[in-house]
């Protein structure tokens, strides 16, 4: 068996709002420590000559120029919530470098709702310079890109069934409040789990961090890092107290991944 190694690179950590908030003056949004300046949820896998965005925030030319982005070769959906595709049109900036259209990748579900919710787009038409071009694929299973296996997992959004991702070793698991059985048995064996703990307490559609922490126990996983945090969440306080293994996210944050060549 061969191995390639790779990243994950957060790009956003932050909930829909972002942090800090508009209008808000609590201790967390008008704190002066980067790590709670936190972009809508966002991240970028590299690897293998890849560069495999997972969705595109709101806030997604404004990651790319902080991090020198200049290449995306496709796009994975979680689902379509405003915070994770209204960045859609940055992806024109992308199309400069590549004559080629970027495939974006969603359930079935997902891609019916960017058709529709991005006509001027996808709407068949003379190719208009002011449009990215895009390409849309429906996931019906495990697939590749290039020679990175993806593996797509249904976890539960609230009332939502949506997309996580497992790379290899990693696993992404944004929005979400429930994992059923077939994704928890497909979690064996990884060493990184970035999953959804948006605030303490309770929310109807997101995990709370105490229930990732008890969801990930006796999962063997050496690293969980919460994501989509909130304002409730402050990096220095609260990151000091988590259980070994647990961790705040942070934009710019940098993850390791190794994945079997297919
Ligand atoms: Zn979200
Ligand atoms: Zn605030
Ligand atoms: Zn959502």
């Amino acid at each position: 068996m061969t191995f390639a190694h790779g990243s994950l690179l957060i790009l956003g950590s932050g909930t829909s709002t972002g942090v800090p908030m508009i209008g808000c003056h609590c201790p967390v949004c008008c704190s002066d420590d980067p790590r709670n300046q936190r972009s809508r949820c966002s991240a970028l896998i590299r690897c293998g000559g890849e560069h495999i965005l997972i969705d595109t925030a709101t806030d997604l030319r404004f990651q790319a120029l902080r991090e020198g982005l200049h290449q995306i070769d496709a796009v994975l959906y979680t689902h379509t919530h405003a915070d994770h595709v209204h960045g859609i049109d940055d992806l024109r900036s992308f199309n400069r470098r590549d004559q080629q259209s970027i495939p974006l990748y969603g359930s079935p579900e997902c891609v019916a709702t960017l058709q529709r919710s991005f006509s001027y787009i996808f709407a068949p038409q003379d190719n208009r310079s002011f449009r990215p071009r895009l390409r849309l694929e429906t996931i019906t299973g495990p697939f590749a890109i290039g020679s990175v296996p993806i593996i797509p997992l249904a976890i539960g959004h609230g009332d939502d069934q949506v997309l996580g991702y497992r790379i290899g070793n990693l696993a992404y698991l944004t929005d979400c409040n429930r994992i059923p059985a077939a994704t928890r048995a497909a979690l064996a064996g990884i060493k990184t789990l970035v999953i959804d703990a948006l605030r303490f307490s309770p929310h109807p559609t997101h995990f709370s961090i105490s229930e990732v922490i008890a969801f990930v126990q006796g999962l063997g996983i050496d690293r969980t890092i919460l994501t989509h945090l909130s304002h409730d969440v402050d990096a220095r306080q609260h990151g000091a107290v988590l259980p070994a293994g647990i961790e705040l996210a942070y934009d710019g944050q940098v993850l390791p991944l190794i994945f079997t060549l297919s």
